[in-house]
């Protein structure tokens, strides 16, 4: 069954709530990108709070008595250390920050189980969780010329028969300029285009990004997307003039989500952890990988 498992109580809640008459959606005035500045501004006003940028944690430092005490983070520069052939550890120039009561972290429990790797018993934690598919992606900037009745979500279910998480089955669409005219310059749409967590990460496993057998299979699954946009816009394809397409391993490298995931796929009655996902004394675990866990497409 598809519902069977899944948040399909709060599914269809948040479903029946947007299609009521009238129903209306928030959009943050600037993009998801006005969220994270006011974030920062909300830290940055506070007397000796500060929130550093572009320098990721190379490793959760562990005290004698195995209880985190600091961060050890990476110089500016330098190249995410998951992707150097070796593992996690320190650089020589790294930066210890040292922790007043504990360390919080919301990468998501698998990359968080990467900084501890003398930690075994955290490892193993993150290896028994299990993991939701990942996404293919079209981000466009199209001519808007005589688009003036279009809605600004749409989602297609394609087969009926399969359930709703079948590999590529799911694929939402939001047009958020038709809302927000300010996200794009004047006369243009962006469009947002992405199969619903139904992507798995397998078929592009260890492809390198820049081989043209990865480009050949991103080419040839993306087209499930053009394929419900040209439903929305019949002549969409020619009137692109941006074209951004993202696999699980773009999600992987630029959101820094493990395999590209949604994220952890513990089922109603699995029983959620809390901040002490991991069991390391004085590491606290934050965001989805915490109750109450993802949130819904
Ligand atoms: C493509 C995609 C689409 C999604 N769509 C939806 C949706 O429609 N609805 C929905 O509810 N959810 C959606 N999700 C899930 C949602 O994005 C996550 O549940 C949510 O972002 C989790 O927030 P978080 O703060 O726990 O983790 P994240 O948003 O993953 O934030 C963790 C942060 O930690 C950073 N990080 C990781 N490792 C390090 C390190 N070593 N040093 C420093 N920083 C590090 C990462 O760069 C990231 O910024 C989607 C996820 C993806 C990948």
């Amino acid at each position: 069954q598809p519902a069977e498992g899944t948040l399909g109580a709060a599914t269809a809640y948040t479903m029946g709530d947007l299609f009521k008459p009238g129903s209306l959606i928030d959009y943050p005035i600037g993009g998801a990108e006005a969220v994270a500045d006011a974030l920062v501004r909300g830290i940055r006003k506070h007397p000796n709070c500060g929130v550093t940028l572009r320098r990721r944690v190379e490793s959760i430092h562990l005290d004698d008595t195995g209880r985190a005490d600091g961060v050890y983070i990476s110089p500016k520069t330098s190249v995410p250390r998951e992707l150097e052939k070796e593992g996690p550890g320190k650089s020589e120039d790294a930066l210890f920050l040292k922790a007043t009561k504990a360390v919080v972290s919301n990468a998501d429990i698998w990359a968080t189980s990467k900084l501890l790797p003398s930690s075994p018993q955290a490892v193993q934690k993150a290896k028994d969780t299990p993991d939701t598919p990942s996404f293919m992606h079209l981000h466009l900037g199209i001519d808007a010329t005589g688009l003036t009745d279009i809605d600004i979500h749409h989602s297609f279910i394609l087969d009926m028969d399969v359930p709703v998480d079948a590999e590529d089955n799911c694929v939402l669409v939001s047009i958020p300029t038709v809302l927000d005219p300010s996200l794009a310059p004047e006369g243009k749409h962006v469009v947002h285009a992405y199969t619903a967590g139904c992507t798995s990460y397998e078929a592009f496993k260890g492809l390198d990004r820049n081989s043209d057998e990865y480009k050949k299979l991103r080419e040839e699954r993306v087209q499930v997307l053009w394929n419900c946009l040209e439903q929305i816009i019949p002549d969409i394809r020619k009137r692109t003039e941006i074209k951004m397409e993202g696999t699980p391993l773009t999600h992987e490298r630029f959101n820094r989500r493990t395999r590209g995931t949604y994220g952890p796929g513990w089922l109603p009655g699995d029983g959620f952890p809390g901040p002490d996902a991991l069991g390391v004394p004085g590491l606290l675990q934050c965001g989805d990988s915490t109750f109450p866990g993802i949130g819904v497409p």
